[in-house]
Formats: structure tokens, C-alpha cells, sequence
């Protein structure tokens, strides 16, 4: 038969801090600190299983919980040496909940339990203090009424606020013992009228009263939706905590506090905590007195004038020490601790590991490590790689009010702020003056580039997290905000209009790419440190781990920042990233509308410079390092021209009639370019393209060598669907390969690989791997073609699958790891049955984002490559991975 009910106090427990699930976390550290030997009220728990019960029959108790609970409560009398519902000195308890995670929502602490008009009388006597005795009754009342019988707060507020007026009194410690009794009969008037009966004056009918309130509030309404929200189970239930009352509000020489044993904001190794003299429960956080500081040190830093505990009563401040190095040192983590002082006599009401901003949890797992209390191991479950993201960029001052203006996708994460404009030309102009600017647009193309490279920071009102302006800006690591469709962006006007203001151009604006909140005016932004603790953390993930980590970079300054933040290579370096300059774009275009594969090689010639000049500026800088050069990838649709003055330009360079550039440039149009003349096709139709960039790489990787740096190059062909598509590309690729190292007189070692981003290759990985010496994973294409979701025109409506619950979470930031993430395990396996030493990564946004990087772990991929600025997260993700930790997200 199950114990139903589990005793704590007097130094002893029925049960421990491994017990959560049974007696909830309060319960269960009650249990553990009066094992521990430290002053904790005695009481008791009735378990989550009761309130299964309690739900799984028709809301009644197990037939032997009574006398389980009235056993359990005269073990309370006998360690207090007091009786509840006794004439002279009666025990009080405090009833709480408590599940298996602390859960907001839940039914709130009903304090001084037990009082009725007799007994307030005895504890009046007792104590020899009617006041406290008075106080604590009207406190009981209102709590009572307010979570047990659905009497709200304010109908007691006001008559205590007409006392006070009557009597001219401002604070609630005016009030003497003669105005609490009125206050209180007019409590009990207020109850008879709302209840038609008088407040329950029989103490047992009050506790079980208060027991069901607590099993009660696990269903209603705000627990449910707070589960929903954090996706935790409804069948865990919640345990009852019943405890004898300590006091705090007897007299001066009590008080009341909560405290950490490190500093929750900064990490700090410092006690940092609040109480307040003569209170009690949560008169602290209720902020009607101002909380004193704790420390003296904490008094100084804050500048206050408030007596700290450590002056006011220091030989308890001394014992709160004592317990603070000692739970730290059991917890083995920040815990955060209730207390209560009653006349002199400490008592622990609460410990739990503390909450803390990812500054301090970075902080105090890198310190615990090295104070031997955790593990390197540890230290790196302890922090969130999300919450690494924040720190890597820059922040908004919390402290500062802002005014909130729209909430798009938080597309580019740090936060940002400068003067409107409206096109990226404007952009290149304002700052060239010396201008910080906020480039906004209704979505931005390949021609932006140069203007979202000088921005400060990127707004769009259309586009999805991989919309040109996400990617882009993410690699570029500038802030970015996409899709915020509520704003009204007019060219023409040079204006936004956005919930009732209209924004001109060199109005500021603020954006937080981390949350995708747009602010009016400046706000002020903090910078993040990347020495340090950092550093110390980013050592220990980099033992653990497994996998590898490179970065997708396609320019020098990318490839610079990719190292500084600590990629083992690149796995994506899009070539036709690397036309998007002016200088450059034009060719490409000459390239694109030439008729005849001579017009093409003339245009083709004139890239081969550029593109061997970035690769051997690449190679120099991944010195060592393997690098992954994706042949031509562009759906053309980014780069044909549109504009009469692009045709005539392009047509300038390209030697070629105006009329004959602009009819080319429509006969190219493609009603569904992201399906279209792309990627290898691209190869097949026209080998000459694949044969310059082939050629530019080999030359670029002689040069490099004969420097004396070690060149690794890997070939990707992109969008391959078919063996023969790869076999077609790879010959052209060893031929040039061939070629260029006679010319050279070098060999440089290379390999030749492929994406696997078309559904068909995952299926016919197995054929692909007998030519393929690698695959890279290009998720972004893979969720779009898997899914049949346009990643650029998701955005308007995937939201709302994500509010409607149909999915968890966009697939575009996180892998479908059902159905998508299948292909990429079908490939896997299929890929390795042929080639067993078949190297693996992935490309994608996935491959950033930690609840991805784990299922990477999980099907055995060699590597992931990510965005420069998202490496140290893509390396904690990775050796969290590595060592079992699940993802926040869709794990
Ligand atoms: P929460 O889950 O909101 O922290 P608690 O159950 O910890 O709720 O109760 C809130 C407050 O009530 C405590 O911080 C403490 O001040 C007061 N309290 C709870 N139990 C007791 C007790 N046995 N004696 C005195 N005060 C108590
Ligand atoms: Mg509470
Ligand atoms: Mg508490």
C-alpha cells in the first residue's frame, strides 16, 4: 500500500531531495535540509500520487490518507511542543504547494492556518502580544478567503483602507490591536455576506479546505495554460506541503528574507538577498516596505541607507552563512533560500537551485569548476547555448524604458539602433557622412548588400527566418529583424507607419534581433565580452566534443571571425555570395544573358580573376583548415537584371544589343526559379561555369601551396538529385583539376562531394556515395522541397501553425527531425552502406541551432557548419550533444 504522507523536521525526513517527483520540490528539499541538520519547521507532505488519486476518482482522498495526515500532524505538535486547535499556545501551519517544477499559477501559500476567533484569543495571551496575534488572523482570513473560497483581495484591501483613513494612518504597522479587530470584524461581516455562512472557525475543516484548494489549483485554468506553454505533463500532479508557522512579524527581533548564494544578475560569488524586520511570507517581494540589504558589502554596492542583516542581527547573518556553504556545497549549485527569524531563532523555509541570467550561469558554472565543486563535464551542462547567443552580441539595456513599436522574426541576433533609410544606396550614402543607420525595407535582394554591410542594423517587413535579409545579415553578423508585417513601409514617402506613428527618414528606431522587437528612438546597448570565463568554458566544450564545427563563410572578414570564434574549417562558402559586389554583379549578369557559350567563356574570363583571388585569400586565412567551396548555386532569378538602366549597363559590358540583353533576360524568367535553373543543372547545361570555378579554385589552391600553406579544398556539387548529375560534374572537375596542377606543377590533395538538399538524393544517397567522397546536408532546401514550404513565403502563415499548435517550432530554425530530419537519416545510411568512410555535415540554418545540432549527434554526423557568430553555441550545443544533454527545443 502506498505511503501516502512524508514527515520532515526535528533533523530527520521520511524522505530526500532524489524524491521530487513524489513529493515535488518543495517537499523533497524540505526533506533534504532537515536531513542535513538545518533548522527547518517540521511538517509534512502529502504526495503527487494523492492528487493522481484525488483527480482519478472523482475528486475524493484515499480512504487511509486521514489518519496518515493526523499522525503526521501530532509528530508536528510533539517536535513544537504546541497543539493545533489549542486553548493556550495553538500551532499554526502554513499550507503550500509544490510540484515537480516550480510552477506559477498554482494556488498561492495560505499562511497562520488554524486561527479562529478562540484561538486568536489563546495566541494573544500566549505571546502577550495581541497585535501579532490580531495581524496574523486578518492575514489568515484574507489569504483563506482569497485561494480557498474565491473571495478576492480587494474586498478586504478597502476596509482596511477605511481604518486607516478614519484613524489618518499611512502605513499597516500604525495600526494598533483595538483598529485590527475592527479591521477583522469587518472581514468576518464581509465573508457571512459574500458566503452566506461564517469563515470556517473549525481549525480541521480550515486544513482540509486548504488541501483541496491545492489539488484543486493543479487544474485550473492558469496552471493548465502555464503547462501547455512549458510542455509539461498534467498527470505529474502536485504534492501539499503542511508546516508549523515560524513567525517573523513578533517584534523587532524578527524578520523575514530571501536570499542566493551568488549573485542571480552578475554570478558573482557573493551573497546577495533581502528581508525585512517584524514581517512575515511575502511581504518582502509585495513591495509595500522597501527590503534591506543583506551584506554589508551588498549595502555598499547598492548605495542604500537601509541597516544590513549583518549589522542588525550579525550572529544570525553569521549562521545564514554557514547554511549558505553548506547547501552550495551539498546542491552542488546556486541555490536560492527562504528564511524566517522568530525571536532570535533562524529558521530555513526554502531552498532550490536559483534562476539567473545566462552572464551569471556562464559565471558560476566556470567558477564552481574551479572551485573542484563541479566538473569541466558539469560546467558545460550547466549553460544554456541559447543563452550563450545573448552574450556573444550586444544587449539593450534592460533598465532603460522603451517604446515598443512592432514584433517581427528575430532573425540576426544583438540589438542595435540608428538613423531610417529607406534603400541600401541611401544607406552607403548616410553613413559615408559619418551616419549610423537602420536600413528598412519591405524585403531586401542581392543589390542591398552593400548597404546591409554599413547598417547598424536590418528591418524588413516581409520574409521568413531564411529570407534573403536573415541570411545574409546572420552571416554578415549584423542585427536583424524580418517580417514585421504590421509595418506599412512607402518607398515613395519615405515613410513607416506602424500602430499609430508614422517614422521618417532619419527618425532612429531600435531593434533587438534576438527577440524581433522593434523599439522608437535610441536605446542604449551593452557589449559583450568574449575573454575570460567565456574562453575557459569554450576549452572544456571543445574536449568533450565530437563532432566538428566550421562555419559558412564565404568572405575573408567571414572566414576571419569564423576563426576568432574557433571553426575547424568552413563547410559552406557560396560562390555566388561572392558576386553580390558591383563590380562583380555585372559579369555575372554578362554571364547570365550571354547567348552562346563563347559570350559565356568572355564573361566567365573576366570572374576568374575575382573568384581565385577570394579563394586563395581563404585558404590563406583556414590555413590548415578544410574548406568547402559549393560550386554556382543561384536561383537566377536573384541576379538577372530588372531595371532599363541594368540592361543597358550589362548590356554595355557584354558587347550585346539593349533589346537582345532585355528579350534574354525575359525568356530566362522562371515561373518557379527556386525549382528552376539552379545548382548543378546549371553545371550540366552549361560545363564551362563549373570548369572556371574549378579552375579558380585549383589555381588559387597551387598558389596557396607553393606559399607553403596547407590547402584542404572539397568540391560541393549543389543540388544533385540524380548519380549522373554528379558524375557529370565530377569529371569536369578532375579534368580542370588535372590540368591546372600540370600547369602548376603541384599536386594539391582535394576531394569532390556533394549537398544532399533534393528529397531524391537522400533516397538515393546509396548510388550518390559510390562518386561522393562527402555529403553536406543543405537543410534550408531539404525543409523547402521535404516540407513544399517556399522558404521565402512561409513566414505569413507558418506562425500561425506554430499559435495553433499544429507545430512546435518553425522548421526553418529547427529541423523537423519526423520528417525531414528521416531523409537526412535515409541518407545516412543508405550514403555509408556504400561508402563507409563517408564524410558527413550539415549546412543548413539547422546547423546552429542546438535541438538540430543534437540530432546531428544522434545519426552520426561528422561535423556541423554554422554562421561565424554562431560557432561557440554550435560548439556548446555539440558537446552537450555529445554528452546526452538534450536540446531546449523539439529534442
Ligand atoms: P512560493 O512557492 O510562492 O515561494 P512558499 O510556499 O514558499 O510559496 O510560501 C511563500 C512564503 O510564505 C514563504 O516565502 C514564507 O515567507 C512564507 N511561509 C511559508 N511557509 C511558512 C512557515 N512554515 N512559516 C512561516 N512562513 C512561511
Ligand atoms: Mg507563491
Ligand atoms: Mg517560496
Amino acid at each position: 500500500m502506498p505511503k501516502w504522507v512524508y514527515g520532515f523536521g526535528d533533523g530527520s525526513a521520511d524522505g530526500n531531495a532524489s524524491m521530487k517527483n513524489l513529493l515535488g520540490g518543495k517537499g523533497a528539499n524540505l526533506a533534504e535540509m532537515s536531513r542535513l541538520g538545518i533548522p527547518v519547521p517540521p511538517g509534512f507532505t502529502i504526495t503527487t500520487e494523492v492528487c493522481t488519486f484525488y483527480y482519478q476518482n472523482k475528486q475524493t482522498y484515499p480512504a487511509d490518507l486521514k489518519p496518515e495526515v493526523e499522525a503526521a500532524l501530532a509528530r508536528i505538535e510533539k517536535t513544537m511542543g504546541c497543539k493545533f486547535n489549542s486553548r493556550e499556545m495553538p500551532l499554526l501551519l502554513s499550507i503550500r504547494s509544490g510540484a515537480r517544477a516550480s510552477m506559477p499559477g498554482m494556488m498561492d501559500t495560505v499562511l497562520n492556518l488554524g486561527l479562529n476567533r478562540e484561538t486568536v484569543a489563546a495566541l494573544a495571551k500566549a505571546t502577550g502580544d495581541e497585535r501579532f496575534a490580531l495581524d496574523s488572523y486578518r492575514r489568515f482570513i484574507q489569504m483563506y478567503c482569497n485561494v480557498v473560497l474565491g473571495i478576492g483581495h480587494h474586498h478586504f484591501e478597502s476596509i482596511l483602507e477605511e481604518r486607516k483613513e478614519a484613524k489618518g494612518y499611512r502605513h499597516d504597522t500604525d495600526l494598533t490591536a483595538e483598529d485590527w479587530k475592527v479591521v477583522v470584524k469587518g472581514y468576518e461581516k464581509k465573508v457571512e455576506e459574500t458566503q452566506g455562512k461564517p469563515f470556517p472557525q473549525d481549525p480541521y475543516e480550515q486544513l482540509w479546505g486548504a488541501i483541496g484548494a491545492v489539488f484543486g489549483s493543479w487544474m485550473n485554468e492558469r496552471a493548465i495554460t502555464y503547462r501547455k506553454l512549458n510542455s509539461l505533463p498534467d498527470s505529474w500532479g502536485t504534492a501539499v506541503n503542511v508546516q508549523a508557522m515560524v513567525f517573523g512579524n513578533m517584534g523587532e527581533n524578527c524578520a523575514t528574507g530571501v536570499c542566493f548564494t551568488r549573485n542571480p544578475a552578475t554570478g558573482e560569488n557573493a551573497y546577495y538577498g533581502e528581508y525585512l524586520v517584524n514581517a512575515q511570507g511575502e511581504d518582502v517581494v509585495a513591495g509595500i516596505r522597501t527590503p534591506q540589504p543583506l551584506s554589508l558589502a551588498e549595502k555598499k554596492h547598492a548605495g542604500s541607507d537601509l541597516p544590513a542583516l549583518e549589522e542588525v542581527m550579525p550572529a544570525l547573518y553569521k549562521e545564514l552563512c554557514v547554511i549558505r556553504a553548506q547547501l552550495e556545497k551539498h546542491y552542488k549549485d546556486m541555490q536560492d533560500m527562504e528564511f524566517t527569524i522568530q525571536q532570535g531563532k533562524l529558521w530555513m523555509l526554502q531552498t532550490r537551485t536559483g534562476k539567473r541570467t545566462s552572464k551569471a550561469a556562464l559565471r558560476i558554472a566556470v567558477e564552481m569548476k574551479e572551485e573542484g565543486l563541479i566538473d569541466g563535464k558539469e560546467a558545460v551542462r550547466r549553460v544554456d547555448p541559447a543563452g550563450l547567443d545573448q552574450l556573444l552580441h550586444p544587449t539593450l539595456d534592460p533598465n532603460v524604458p522603451k517604446k515598443l513599436l512592432s514584433k517581427g522574426l528575430a532573425a540576426s541576433p544583438g540589438a542595435a539602433s540608428g538613423k531610417v533609410v529607406f534603400s541600401a544606396a541611401d544607406a552607403e550614402a548616410w553613413v559615408g557622412r559619418g551616419e549610423k543607420v537602420m536600413l528598412c525595407r519591405i524585403e531586401t535582394s542581392p543589390d542591398d548588400i552593400g548597404g546591409m554591410h554599413v547598417s547598424e542594423g536590418i528591418l524588413t517587413a516581409r520574409g521568413g527566418m531564411t529570407s534573403h535579409a536573415a541570411v545574409v545579415a546572420r552571416g554578415m553578423g549584423t542585427p536583424c529583424v524580418s517580417g514585421a508585417g504590421d509595418l506599412k513601409i512607402d518607398y515613395a514617402a519615405k515613410t513607416i507607419k506602424v500602430s499609430g506613428h508614422t517614422i521618417h527618414e532619419g527618425d532612429v528606431l531600435t531593434l533587438d534581433g534576438s527577440t524581433g522587437e522593434v523599439f522608437l528612438g535610441a536605446v542604449p546597448t551593452t557589449h559583450p565580452e568574449l575573454s575570460g570565463d567565456f574562453a575557459k568554458l569554450m576549452e572544456w566544450v571543445d574536449v568533450i566534443r565530437t563532432m566538428k564545427v566550421r562555419a559558412n563563410a564565404e568572405t575573408p572578414l567571414d572566414a576571419t571571425t569564423a576563426r576568432k570564434f574557433g571553426a575547424e574549417g568552413i563547410g559552406l562558402c557560396r560562390t555566388e555570395h561572392m558576386f553580390f559586389d558591383p563590380q562583380r554583379i555585372i559579369h555575372v549578369r554578362e554571364m547570365i544573358v550571354a547567348d552562346t557559350e563563347e559570350q559565356r567563356r568572355v564573361a566567365l574570363a573576366k570572374l576568374l580573376p575575382y573568384q581565385r583571388d577570394d579563394f586563395a585569400e581563404i585558404f590563406r586565412i583556414m590555413d590548415r583548415l578544410p574548406v568547402t567551396i559549393r560550386l554556382l548555386d543561384p536561383p537566377l532569378h536573384e541576379f538577372l537584371p530588372t531595371t532599363d538602366a541594368d540592361f543597358r549597363e550589362v548590356a554595355k559590358a557584354a558587347g550585346m544589343d539593349f533589346n537582345a540583353v532585355k528579350s534574354r533576360a525575359a525568356s530566362l524568367h522562371e515561373t518557379n526559379p527556386m525549382l528552376g535553373h539552379r545548382g548543378c543543372r546549371l553545371g550540366i547545361t552549361y560545363p564551362e561555369i563549373s570548369e572556371m570555378q574549378a579552375r579558380a579554385i585549383f589555381e588559387a589552391a597551387c598558389d596557396v601551396t607553393h606559399e607553403g600553406i596547407e590547402v584542404l579544398p572539397e568540391v560541393m556539387i549543389p543540388l544533385v538529385g540524380l548519380k549522373a548529375e554528379f558524375d557529370v560534374l565530377k569529371e569536369v572537375i578532375d579534368r580542370t583539376a588535372k590540368a591546372v596542377f600540370a600547369e602548376k606543377g603541384v599536386e594539391v590533395k582535394y576531394m569532390v562531394g556533394t549537398m544532399i538538399e533534393v528529397p531524391r538524393a537522400a533516397l538515393v544517397a546509396d548510388k550518390i556515395a559510390q562518386g561522393a567522397e562527402f555529403f553536406s546536408f543543405g537543410t534550408n532546401d531539404l525543409t523547402q522541397m521535404g516540407y513544399g514550404l517556399s522558404r521565402d513565403d512561409a513566414g505569413s502563415f507558418l506562425k500561425v501553425y506554430v499559435e495553433k499548435g499544429l507545430i512546435d517550432i518553425d522548421p526553418f530554425v529547427s529541423l523537423d527531425q519526423e520528417g525531414v530530419g528521416d531523409l537526412v537519416r535515409i541518407a545516412v545510411k543508405k550514403g555509408r552502406s556504400t561508402r563507409s568512410d563517408l564524410k558527413m555535415g550539415i549546412c543548413g540554418e539547422h546547423g546552429g541551432d542546438p535541438a538540430s545540432i543534437h540530432f546531428c549527434q544522434r545519426v552520426g554526423l561528422n561535423y556541423v557548419s554554422c554562421s561565424p557568430y554562431r560557432v561557440p553555441i554550435a560548439r556548446l550545443a555539440a558537446a552537450q550533444a555529445a554528452l546526452g544533454v538534450e536540446g531546449e527545443t523539439n529534442a
